[in-house]
């Protein structure tokens, strides 16, 4: 658990090889206790702030970003510590939290996961709704792309303009509830407002304002190249190799990995690919075969 302003915490750093996204609290310092940013796959994580000096009873909101369930898998579990927390999404991905569900997800991580559905205290309509809370005001934009209903939560505090963003550098691929054009609008609306600190949901803080910009203009990029991949040609290796390098750059190592490993693959020859692989072998992420996975699922299947 770090500090990132004064009373707004991570409480679940991101790590690869571990399910479930980065989540962060808030302390609004009044009867409304603790605000919850997503809450993970499993409560076991979140328990930290109990070392803290925190209780987990003092949970009373959980603000959840979009409908996949690595983002709010232990909403129930929060229950548990208290029964009267309030829960808030985007109307458009509400019947993922509220429905059991059935096992719909492309992540063989979460393959065996029991989900408890929960109900929503508010679903939000339109884009800017302003959500108070003690005396905090989260103002909740609404930038469809990875799923329809993705939320950020924008909360000026301390002289800072932070952003939760949820999966802003998640896959918007026109599948399933993914559109590459509604991201690309969505990621223009943020880089009109100058963020502060970006808190996103599987890489942490992305701070200052300068660099927050040049993160959500490089996943526009990402995005784009990913689409062409994944539905149009797999085999394109200049573009593969686009992906790596900007994967290396916005600093997302397992991603570059697995982009430059399937490049080699294809062009065992590519000179720029096997320089790639020892910059991003120094960093020693761990591997996985998520492109050769999105596209086989795919790509036959768009045509
Ligand atoms: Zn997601």
């Amino acid at each position: 658990m770090m500090e990132i302003v004064e009373n707004v915490y991570v409480v679940k750093p991101h790590n690869p090889t571990e399910p479930g996204c980065c989540v962060y609290i808030v302390d609004t310092k009044s009867k409304d206790g603790l605000v919850l940013i997503d809450v993970g796959l499993y409560i076991e994580p979140i328990q930290v702030i109990e070392k803290e000096g925190f209780n987990l009873k003092d949970i009373k909101h959980c603000l959840i970003t979009h409908g996949h369930i690595d983002h709010f898998g232990a909403c129930h579990e929060l229950k548990k510590y208290n029964a009267d927390i309030k829960f808030y999404a985007h109307e458009q991905d509400a019947d993922k939290i509220e429905q059991k569900r059935p096992n719909q997800s492309l992540n063989p991580f979460f393959a065996n996961y029991e989900y408890e559905p929960i109900k929503l205290a508010r679903k939000f309509k339109a884009d800017n709704e302003i959500l108070k809370i003690g005396q905090l005001e989260f103002k909740c934009l609404h930038i469809p792309g990875h799923t329809s209903g993705s939320v950020a939560y924008l909360l000026e505090t301390g002289n800072k303009r932070l952003l939760f963003a949820g999966d802003l550098p998640g896959i918007a691929i026109n599948i399933s509830d993914g559109n590459l054009d509604d991201y690309l609008k969505s990621m223009q609306k943020l880089t009109a407002i100058e963020i502060d600190i970006l808190c996103e949901g599987h890489e942490d803080i992305i701070k200052p304002a300068e660099k927050v910009n040049k993160f959500i203009k490089g996943y526009m990029k990402f995005n784009e190249n990913l689409n062409h991949i994944v539905l149009e040609n797999p085999y394109h290796t200049k573009i593969l190799l686009d992906l790596a390098l900007i994967s290396y750059e916005l600093e997302f190592f397992e991603t570059a990995l697995d982009f430059c490993n399937y490049l080699l693959e294809l062009d065992p020859d590519n000179s720029s690919g096997s320089q790639l692989l020892k910059k991003i072998k120094e960093h020693d992420p761990p591997k996985f075969e998520f492109v050769k996975r999105l596209i086989k699922e795919n790509f036959s299947k768009e045509k």
